[in-house]
């Protein structure tokens, strides 16, 4: 069995006690423990804070660039070895872990060719100087580095994209990293971050990690240190009001839950259509559902109700639930066994105001896993005869394979009042072609989120799911997904930036930010 140990102060250290079993979820076979007992978190920050921001500060966003295309490349020659790992613990066939993996080596890369394009700069010009008399007497608003160490919190679903995607934007942004993955799920995050690490591809001090408990690691932030946390709302809650985000504003993005929406308009042509099964089907099944951009509530006209029911039962009766390890199997378990009970506790909520629209017809008997092992959910569609009045599924995320049918009435207006009861999301997906109802939906659905993804017939074939999240547009949401923003090229790294106005001498202010 592995002993997972943290990265600190320039070397690996293990937890003072046993700590957290890590298990296949599939099986329950025990894989790795890991602690954090004992950790020394205030040195861990501050030899961050110390040699890795210096270090990083003094590097080109080009030259940054450069070591984040390292890091892709280090991880990459690694990928066959890296999937194994995920589908052991986290429970992943191999297209989820294929998805996690070059998720991961993707958005790292994306990173590297931003740097590339901002440059021999080490600081950022936000947009143009404006002359306050003349020409010589100027203002120029600047980002430039925060001095701190960036914290990162992931959850369990995403331990390789999880950590790369945040590491990417602040290292590219010239802040080092400590980055914490869910215990859970952590094999592949410690494998990749110590394929890094050991690597020696970054300069000391600018990526450190965690395995095990947070323990006291946000009691020791301060006014240049930045929080990115990915996870539930609860613990969002507990980061938001814990004493240094309070007493000394240290910055913080929540990535949280979502009830994410897809919404079939009337009459949607043929390839808009099949879009919609296709994209709802492959969020029920990818990853389990464990995905937070996963479509949880899926909007239909009513008098589309009947073949979307019936498209979607014949797609989910194909997809095999089993042992992920095994080609054949499309859904493999959740997580852990707690997710599961969540996962059964929440469908028992959902179920008090829908009713089934297809569920398997013989019950749930996972291929390939141990008799009574194994964490898995069989697939579940339900639906509710009033969208509006089934509560629970505007207010809880059940994070499996389950998705509810609402039915509408077609028009906008209804469609938007059923979309907003979820409280603000991460993506909503909008198939169909009709021009007034799309323009109608991308004002009264935009707010409410952080992406939408319109699929009319003319792209549906190339469009990409709402799940998959891109490098270069926003990730995160209003309300309920936390009000957070992430990625979205170089808008995401202005977390990691302070932005200064700085006024006086045009010429010289240029030169001294060496961009004139
Ligand atoms: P979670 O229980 O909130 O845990 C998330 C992370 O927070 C883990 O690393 C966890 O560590 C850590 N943590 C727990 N208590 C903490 C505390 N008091 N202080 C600091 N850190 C603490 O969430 P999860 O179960 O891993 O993930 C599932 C949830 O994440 C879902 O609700 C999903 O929607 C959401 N999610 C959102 C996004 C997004 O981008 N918006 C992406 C993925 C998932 P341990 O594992 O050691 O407990």
């Amino acid at each position: 069995m592995e002993t997972l140990s943290s990265y600190v102060e320039g070397k690996w250290v293990e937890g003072a006690d046993a700590g957290a079993e890590l298990v296949n979820p599939a099986t329950e076979e025990p894989l790795a423990r890991a602690s954090s007992t004992g950790v020394d978190l205030e040195r861990a920050l501050a030899f961050a804070r110390e040699r890795g921001g210096p270090a990083l500060r003094a590097l080109t966003f080009a030259e940054r660039g450069a070591l984040l295309e390292r890091m892709s490349k280090v991880i990459f020659a690694e990928r066959e070895r890296l999937i194994e790992l995920a589908i052991a613990n986290g429970g992943n066939t191999r297209g989820d872990a294929k998805f996690d993996i070059d998720g991961a080596t993707g958005t790292l890369m994306a990173y590297a060719e931003l740097g590339r394009r901002l440059g021999e700069q080490r600081v950022m010009v936000d947009g143009a100087p404006f002359d306050i008399a003349g020409s010589r007497l100027q203002g120029w608003h600047v980002r430039a580095p925060r001095l701190g160490v960036a914290v990162h919190i992931g959850a369990f679903n995403f331990p390789a994209w999880g950590w790369a995607e945040k590491a990417a934007v602040a290292l590219l942004a010239g802040m080092p990293v400590f980055t914490k993955p869910a215990t859970s799920t952590a094999l592949l995050a410690w494998h990749t971050l110590k394929l890094v690490i050991d690597a020696g591809l970054l300069p000391e001090g600018a990526l450190g990690c965690l395995s095990g408990a947070a323990g006291d690691l946000l009691e020791h932030l301060g006014e240049q240190d930045v929080v990115a946390f990915t996870g539930g709302s609860a613990t969002a809650r507990k980061i938001l009001s814990g004493e240094s985000r309070i007493s000394r504003g240290v910055h913080v993005n929540i990535e949280a839950d979502s009830l994410n929406v897809a919404l079939l308009l009337p009459s949607a042509g043929e390839a808009a259509f099949d879009a919609f099964i296709r994209d709802v089907h492959r969020d029920m099944t990818q990853k389990a559902g464990q995905k937070c951009t996963a479509i949880r509530r899926v909007l239909v006209p009513e008098a589309d109700l009947a073949r979307v029911r019936e498209r979607l039962g014949a797609e989910l009766a194909r997809s095999v639930v089993g042992n992920p390890a095994l080609e054949q199997v499309r859904i493999g378990p959740v997580a852990t066994a707690a997710q599961r009970r969540d996962v059964l506790a929440g469908i028992a909520r959902l179920r008090e105001q829908t009713r089934v629209a297809w569920e398997a017809p013989d019950g749930l008997s996972p291929l390939g896993a141990p008799s009574g092992k194994g964490f898995f959910v069989a697939p579940l569609l339900l639906e509710a005869e009033d969208a509006l009045a089934a509560t629970h599924v505007h207010e809880h995320e059940v994070f499996g394979p389950v998705a509810t049918l609402l039915p509408y009435d077609g028009t906008a207006e209804q469609a938007a009042r059923i979309v907003r009861a979820g409280r603000g999301g991460l993506v909503a997906s909008i198939y169909g072609d009709d021009r007034a109802l799309l323009a109608a939906a991308l004002e009264s659905l935009g707010p409410w989120h952080g992406r939408l993804v319109l699929v009319d017939s003319k792209i549906a074939e190339k469009s990409v799911a709402p799940g998959t999240v891109l490098p270069n547009l926003l990730h995160g949401g209003p309300g309920r997904a936390g009000g957070g923003e992430e990625l979205g090229g170089e808008r995401g790294m202005a977390l990691y930036q302070q932005r200064t106005a700085i006024q006086g001498n045009g010429p010289l202010i240029g030169r001294l930010l060496g961009v004139s």
